[in-house]
């Protein structure tokens, strides 16, 4: 089945590891800005070159800009024939609009968005206590997998760090721009009819086994 999908969620809910499986099981192709930022930039394509300017320059790339490098990249072959699952994208109820356009263009309808949703205090604990080791990239959690010595990496010796974006002061900002720009998207989805709300404290199955659950067949 080819189904096209959008994946939404504060940080910290999962949603990579959602679109992993879905892409792995159901062969749909994951979307994400990032990767579509990454492939223009490497084609060195006019958009490409474009966005390239901003993100050297610590920018955002503008919303223009993002819609034009996805408008092309649902348009591609293998997107419209094994489907897609979108992640990070649309962020703002503009971008939703602007998706909604390409897609009624392409005479394509979204099966489903879906929500994850886990209580903020829930995603505090799990990215805060993250740690990373700066030698071999390790990630030590300080309740879930903690390190053997204190501060240093069971594999190299390496010294570990905190992620600034793991820093709790860092998480709450992150959560906190999340319900001011996408929390009214998902509003934008559940007044369309297509919006999924799925529980993404349950682990990682259980919540694939709701998502799949509720696909039309
Ligand atoms: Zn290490």
């Amino acid at each position: 089945m080819s189904y096209r999908l959008i994946l939404i969620g504060p940080p910290g809910v999962g949603k990579g590891t959602q679109s992993a499986l879905l892409t792995e099981r159901l062969g749909l192709k994951a979307l994400s800005s990032g990767d579509i930022f990454r492939r223009e930039i490497e084609a060195e394509t006019d958009l490409g070159r474009l966005a390239k300017r901003y993100i050297q320059h610590g920018e955002l790339v503008p919303n223009g800009v993002t819609i034009e490098m996805m408008a092309k990249r649902l348009r591609d072959d293998d997107t419209r024939k094994h489907g897609f699952v979108l992640d990070g994208f649309p962020r703002t109820v503009r971008q939703a609009e602007a998706l909604d356009e390409i897609l009624f263009e392409m005479e394509f309808g979204l099966d489903k968005v879906i929500s994850i949703e886990v209580p903020e205090e829930t995603i505090l604990h799990r990215l805060a206590g993250r740690m990373g080791c700066t030698k071999c990239g390790e990630i030590y959690h300080s309740r879930n997998k903690p390190p053997m010595r204190e501060g240093l990496c069971d594999k190299c010796n390496g010294p570990l760090f905190v992620r600034t974006d793991d820093q709790p002061g860092t998480i709450l900002e992150r959560l906190r721009v999340f319900r001011e720009t996408t929390a009214p998207v998902i509003d934008y989805y559940a007044s369309t009819g297509s919006l999924l709300r799925v529980d993404g404290s349950v682990g990682p199955e259980d919540t694939y086994r709701q998502i799949i659950e509720a696909m039309p067949r």
